[in-house]
């Protein structure tokens, strides 16, 4: 949306304040990410009304999910821009010289390519918004390509890039699939020459997205999808790292690891979102799996890639989930040492499978599990950072430390941007000039929770 605003002659502000036209992009996967895109837009409205702007528009998930009652609800809104509609924005932001277009018509049919567990699923009622009240357009199809203009979001030296769109996997507690639309992926070539051109401009990193990348190329008969593209993205002279996230557990093949393991330039990183490890509640997940299967498919990825950083995330509370399959997850955590974790509260969503399902957890309950999971994996982190101390590894410098200008800080391969823990850089050699979106050997010097502390050696 912002390389069409700006090709269209916008000029973009981070500043409410000096904006004529404020644009909300929500989410709306869970609870406390829909309240606080509310939040957010209620606080831009107040732009609206006592400030500069003169527009409000609201695009992304919300809006799937809560197209009507937004319009009703908060009149400051002049106009909604759903998952599936991303051109119209240059209407809603009154940038193609004509009105502000209530975007309320679903967006122009494309036919595309589909997998047979995705139309399978579509039969089922998988991406069936009727539980949902209030007006809802057509499901979502839409996807950019090499020629959709871009401003990066993220630093000159690295971008992410959106590999397939939307999801056919019957997760139960997942709204996703109603929000996004039935799974597909971008043209193989497309995503090679988006690489290559951000790779000309300065991009160093690239890290591929999609609700579950592992899948990519299905829909295009492609075998091994995510493997010839990882592949494929390497060869690209300019780039340094390339990494993916999100791999479904069960579509991790060995072509995938051995491509991962054979190519310097594809971090050995992993985010296998398992959400749980009782087969029991995998089973009521609609996810399949279980600690025993789980653990086999870590050592394998482990023994192919030695150098393989694993990050996880888990819901915790699942309705129904016992003291005993809880205590079969906190078990499971000790015995896989996930370099990094996230454990999320379960969160009921209207429209996903799990929302009629008997015996929710309390509030309270849920939290004390999710706390009691984290201290498990503190522990197991404290561990596995102690054991990096006085070793060596590639960085990425990112800038001053957000907790202290006397620092700076970077990231390692072992670290995905934005979501895992800092490396602080506290030491460089004399005649050095360290500069922002470079690359430096580094040696670690000491070791938190989380957190690293790193001397530039070269
Ligand atoms: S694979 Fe991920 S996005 Fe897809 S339904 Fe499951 S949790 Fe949701």
């Amino acid at each position: 949306m912002m390389g069409m605003i700006a090709r269209a002659g916008g000029e973009l502000t981070p500043c409410a304040e000096d904006a004529d036209v404020i644009v909300v992009n929500t989410c709306s996967f869970i609870e406390s990410a829909q309240q606080e895109s509310v939040n957010t837009i209620l606080e831009m409205a107040g732009h609206k009304t006592a400030g500069k702007a003169k527009r409000l528009v609201v695009a992304g998930c919300l809006v799937e999910r809560f197209r009507d009652q937004i319009r009703k609800d908060i009149p400051e809104v002049d106009a909604v821009v759903g998952t599936g509609e991303l051109e119209q924005i240059l209407a809603a932001a009154g940038l193609n010289g004509g009105a502000i277009h209530r975007a309320t018509s679903p967006s122009p049919l494309v036919v595309l390519p589909s997998r047979p567990e995705g139309d399978a699923r579509a039969k089922q009622g998988r991406f069936s918004r009727d539980a949902w009240d209030g007006g809802v357009s057509d499901l979502p199809n839409y996807l950019y390509d090499e020629a959709t203009p871009r401003v990066l979001a993220t630093p000159h030296y690295r971008a992410y890039i959106k590999i397939a769109e939307g999801c056919d996997h019957p997760c139960t507690f997942c709204i996703i699939p109603q929000l996004r639309g039935q799974f597909r992926s971008r043209r193989f070539e497309s995503v090679i020459a988006e690489a290559e051109r951000l790779a000309r401009t300065g991009v160093r990193e690239i890290t591929l997205i999609g609700q579950d990348t592992t899948c990519y190329g299905e829909d295009l008969g492609l075998k091994d999808g995510l493997a010839l593209l990882l592949g494929k993205l390497a060869l690209i002279e300019e780039l340094r790292w390339v990494r993916f996230l999100y791999a479904y557990p069960n579509k991790i093949t060995g072509r995938l690891l051995e491509t991962i393991a054979g190519n310097p330039k594809i971090c050995p990183y992993m985010d296998v979102p398992l959400q749980h490890a009782s087969a029991s509640v995998l089973k009521r997940m609609k996810r399949g799996g279980g600690s025993d299967v789980f653990l086999r498919s870590i050592a394998k990825m482990r023994r192919v890639i030695p150098d393989l950083t694993l990050r996880t995330s888990f819901i915790v509370g699942f309705p129904g989930e016992t003291e005993k399959e809880f205590v079969e997850l906190c078990d499971f955590v000790r015995e896989a040492e996930f370099d990094w974790m996230g454990a999320f509260s379960y969160s009921d969503q209207e429209g996903a499978g799990a929302f009629d399902l008997p015996k929710k957890l309390s509030p309270r309950e849920i939290e004390a599990r999710r706390k009691h999971l984290m201290t498990i994996q503190r522990q197991i982190s404290r561990r596995k950072k102690k054991a990096l101390v006085g070793k060596s590894f590639d960085l990425l410098l990112e800038g001053e430390s957000e907790e202290t200008d006397l620092l700076l800080e970077g990231r390692t391969a072992m670290h995905a941007p934005e979501i895992d823990g800092k490396v602080w850089v506290n030491e460089f050699p004399e005649e050095m000039e360290p500069r922002i979106g470079d690359f430096y050997r580094c040696q670690i010097t000491e070791a938190h929770d989380y957190d690293l502390v790193a001397k530039v050696v070269a």
